[in-house]
């Protein structure tokens, strides 16, 4: 898969309701991609399993489909690349990597701390992708949790400072759709 997109899955695939804290309007409002050409971010962020990587990857796939340069990668997997490129002397080369995607999805934030140094790099790519292009996190931590997750409030406020200048905020809350299937299973025994 060109794009990274660890599964394949659109926005017509997602069932609204299912999840009515999202609302589909804003959804559709995304999808039109009116905040790639604006260069603004989106954050999905809510507990294990409420869809946020199936409509970040939804939107990935509308991006790519309108000729947006569009990559996934999950914030671990980010992480370890820009480590090993700063090991290998090769940070400014990478940052300009990644600085070339109009839209970049940035999966996961919070499951695994993040040391200082990790911090650091995170906030140096940001910074290069502020205001010139979209980014969309997905986090299972509420924003006031990401100084534990980069180790550091310093850093996690000056990382939320410009992602949230210009940025949609989806605060997901409910049910797992994981779970859905083994519920309706359990209850009809
Ligand atoms: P997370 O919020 O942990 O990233 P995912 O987006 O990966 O969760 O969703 C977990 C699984 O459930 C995926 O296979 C996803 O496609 C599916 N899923 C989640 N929410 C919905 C939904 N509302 N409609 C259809 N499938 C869903
Ligand atoms: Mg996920």
């Amino acid at each position: 898969n060109v794009a990274g997109f660890p599964y394949r899955k659109t926005l017509e695939d997602f069932e609204f309701e299912f999840q009515p804290s999202v609302d589909k309007r804003l959804v559709e409002e995304l999808s039109t991609l009116r905040f790639v050409h604006n260069a603004e971010n989106v954050v999905f962020l809510g507990p294990p399993g409420v869809g946020k990587t199936h409509l970040a990857i939804g939107l990935g796939i509308t991006a790519a489909k309108n000729r947006h340069l569009t990559y996934y990668i999950s914030c671990q997997d980010l992480i370890s690349e820009l480590n090993k490129a700063h090991f290998e002397n090769q940070l400014q080369k990478k940052l300009k990597h990644y600085a070339k995607y109009k839209l970049l999805i940035i999966d996961e934030i919070g499951y695994l701390p993040m040391d200082i140094q990790g911090a650091n790099l995170f906030f140096q790519l940001i910074a290069k992708r502020y205001e010139k292009c979209s980014t969309i996190f997905t986090s299972n931590k509420s924003f006031s949790q990401w100084g534990e997750v980069f180790s550091d409030n310093t850093i996690a406020a000056a990382i939320l400072d410009r992602i949230l200048h210009h940025a949609t905020v989806v605060n997901i809350k409910g049910e797992s759709y994981r779970l859905k299937d083994r519920k309706e299973y359990m209850s009809s025994r």
